[in-house]
């Protein structure tokens, strides 16, 4: 154990008792520790000096809390301020004993006495130590291995809560109590918990925590949550990893441990935010190309129907009009306005390229790769509810086209919950039989602002968009995929808490 010697009190300079009252202090033969109250040893008699393995010298000076295994020290610490706070006479450990640390590294079981001292208008705490029997072997073993998974824990900077399911109290040491900007005692209530989770996130852990619980599940948990610091909202991400023991059929605890992802998700915010742009870089290429190309097709039959409506304006302007030259120039722009119109279908249907690829889809599995996708894309945070019907029937469609129009959906949900800062964002997926029109039906709402009568009329128009940042393409790129599988899609006019979608799609046979 190294000596190290802190900044020395400056009431260590003085002398805190005279020769007599040393003496006494001395001869006492009981282990006695006088400690001031920055934590540092100002006396220490030959039997406690025997006992921690540090001549008088060394002992003077040193911070208390030397003698105290890494692990308990912090808490050593906080228990010194309160004790201090309001010092008394009283035994410290619980009757549960406590572990000193002498100067070769050994821990020393003790029972301690705490009283409070007034020397020289100072308040010191006087410690006797009362040295218990040694631990056996397999103590020992415990010990050690207790002190190296603290080493872990520290150096991966992991922290560890423990949930008491049938008292309802968790258990969070002191990294936990970091992570969470949680400066309060070691235990909290669930509900307590919870309430430190942001709100959006708070009804997805308390669903998984719930799930981990249930004793026909394998316990497992897994959980990504954010932190807000309430005085600066300073926001965290941590990621938690727990699993639960199971007593007679029931939940007993759930053990886990929490890390800071804060990091990687803002690395993944960042990824996600360059594959947005590049999106909408591709897009707006897309509609550039498409709209070049349309002017071209349409470029030589206007010019040609502005020329022919020239003539006819021209005839009719005459003192004599000539019937035969109006009927040419009258047939010319019919012929070009037909020419148009063929033209623009003909680069419709290339621009759709070949017939549709259509396969036998469970369109329960779709929606589960489209909020995986969605997940990925940063379109994740929302409290889901999923009615999906067990034995669907399989519908015709194209998976990619169906799962793109799906993301889409719950991209413009999270994107409208978000701009609103609801305060808890929803979601609700059901999937069901139309049996009677051979179909499937799925709904997707949420609990965003809605969409008024003004712009509903509107939202499936292309480039009609609310966003700043916004591109219109979405909705009616969706409306075509849908159709061109055989389906609709349309918004509910009348929903009015948030926004309503539906679309329906053939069954396979
Ligand atoms: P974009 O998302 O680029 O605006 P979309 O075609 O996907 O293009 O959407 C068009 C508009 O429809 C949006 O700008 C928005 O005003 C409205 N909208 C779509 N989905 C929702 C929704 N779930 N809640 C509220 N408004 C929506």
């Amino acid at each position: 154990m190294a000596n190290k010697k802190s900044n020395i009190d400056h009431s260590l300079k003085e002398p805190l008792c005279g020769a007599d009252c040393r003496e006494l202090f001395d001869t006492v033969t009981e282990p006695m520790l006088l400690v001031s109250e920055s934590g540092q040893i100002v006396l220490a008699n030959p039997a406690a000096q025997q006992v921690v393995g540090y001549v008088q010298s060394e002992l003077i000076g040193l911070n208390v809390e030397e003698l105290i295994p890494l692990r308990f020290r912090e808490h050593h610490r906080q228990y010194r301020r309160q004790y201090f706070a309001q010092p008394r006479k009283r035994s410290m450990g619980n009757g549960e004993g406590l572990v000193l640390l002498n100067r070769s590294g050994q821990e020393v079981d003790v029972e301690l006495g705490l009283n409070s001292i007034t020397l020289n208008k100072q308040v010191y705490t006087l410690l006797t130590l009362n040295v218990l029997v040694q631990h056996n072997q397999a103590e020992n073993a415990l010990r050690e291995s207790e002190e190296r998974l603290w080493l872990i824990k520290q150096s991966a900077g992991v922290g560890v809560f423990d949930i008491d399911c049938v008292r309802d109290r968790v258990y969070c040491d002191e990294r936990m109590r970091e992570l969470l900007w949680y400066e309060a005692d070691e235990t909290m209530s669930l509900e307590a918990l919870l309430n430190k989770i942001h709100p959006n996130d708070r009804l997805r852990c308390q669903a998984a925590l719930d799930e981990a619980a249930s004793p026909d599940r394998d316990g497992l948990c897994r959980i990504e949550f954010r932190v807000v610091q309430s005085k600066n909202l300073e926001e965290r991400w941590v990621a938690a990893l727990g699993q639960t023991q199971f007593e007679k059929g029931a939940a007993k605890r759930i053990v886990a441990i929490a890390r800071d992802i804060t990091e990687r998700k803002m690395l993944e915010r960042t990824l996600q935010q360059q594959r947005n742009e590049t999106e909408m870089l591709s897009n707006q290429q897309i509609a550039i190309i498409t709209a070049s190309a349309i002017a071209h097709e349409l470029n030589s039959p206007l010019t040609a129907i502005s020329a022919y409506s020239e003539v006819a304006q021209r005839t009719l302007g005459g003192e004599v009009i000539d019937y035969d030259k109006l009927r040419d120039a009258f047939a010319g722009c019919v012929d070009q306005v037909q020419k148009a119109g063929n033209k623009l279908k003909e680069l419709l249907s290339s621009l759709q390229g070949n017939e549709v690829e259509t396969e036998a889809l469970n369109l329960n599995h779709v929606v589960e790769d489209a909020l995986k996708q969605a997940r990925g894309d940063g379109y994740g945070e929302f409290h889901l509810t999923l009615e999906l019907e067990s034995n669907l029937r399989a519908v015709k469609a194209n998976k990619m086209q169906i799962q793109r129009v799906l993301v889409n959906l719950i991209r413009n949900a999270v994107e409208a919950i978000r701009a609103e800062s609801v305060p808890v964002s929803k979601i609700a997926i059901a999937v069901k039989t139309l049996a009677n029109e051979s179909m499937s039906m799925l709904t997707i709402k949420d609990n965003g602002p809605g969409i008024d009568r003004n712009t509903i009329s509107r939202i499936f128009e292309p480039f009609f968009t609310t966003k700043p940042t916004g591109f219109g393409m979405g909705l009616s790129i969706s409306r075509a995929l849908i159709e061109a599988n055989g389906g609709q899609l349309w918004v509910d006019p009348d929903f009015r808490q948030g926004a309503q979608f539906h679309f329906t799609l053939p069954f396979a046979s």
